[in-house]
């Protein structure tokens, strides 16, 4: 068994865990781009106590080479736990955040999500550079 045969992936406007990327398709070498990581943009995911998305993960694998690059992690811990009981709590945090990086290269974003019940997910998205 290996972890990539458990990493179920989809149409993220069809399945509400899939990891959504939204970046340019061209940037230029060595300039700074944003790319906004979410999940639950078309089809919302719950955000419970009981049932939520974990983190998102962004990965980069650059064409032609062999290994993937860790690029960042967000990790959403706000799901409505409380003394008070579940969701019960003051915070809940959204499936959503920025990351802003640079190339050198033309390659592919990989993003991988967790859900605490419906394990890890993931998607990409190829990005060319000039
Ligand atoms: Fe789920």
């Amino acid at each position: 068994m290996k972890i990539g045969e458990l990493i179920q992936s989809g149409d993220w406007k069809g399945e509400k865990h899939v990891p959504v990327i939204e970046a340019p398709e061209k940037v230029s070498a060595g300039e700074l781009f944003d790319v906004t990581l979410s999940v639950g943009k078309e089809i919302a995911h719950p955000n419970t106590t009981e049932h939520h998305i974990c983190w998102i993960k962004l990965y980069f694998k650059p064409e032609g080479d062999k290994f993937v690059y860790e690029v960042a992690e967000l990790r959403f811990d706000g799901h409505g736990a409380s003394v008070k009981g579940a969701n019960e709590g003051p915070v809940f945090t959204d499936t959503f955040g920025t990351v802003r990086l640079k190339l050198a290269a033309a390659g592919t974003l990989i993003a991988t999500s967790s859900c605490n019940i419906h394990g890890l997910w993931e998607s990409s998205k190829p990005i060319s550079v000039e």
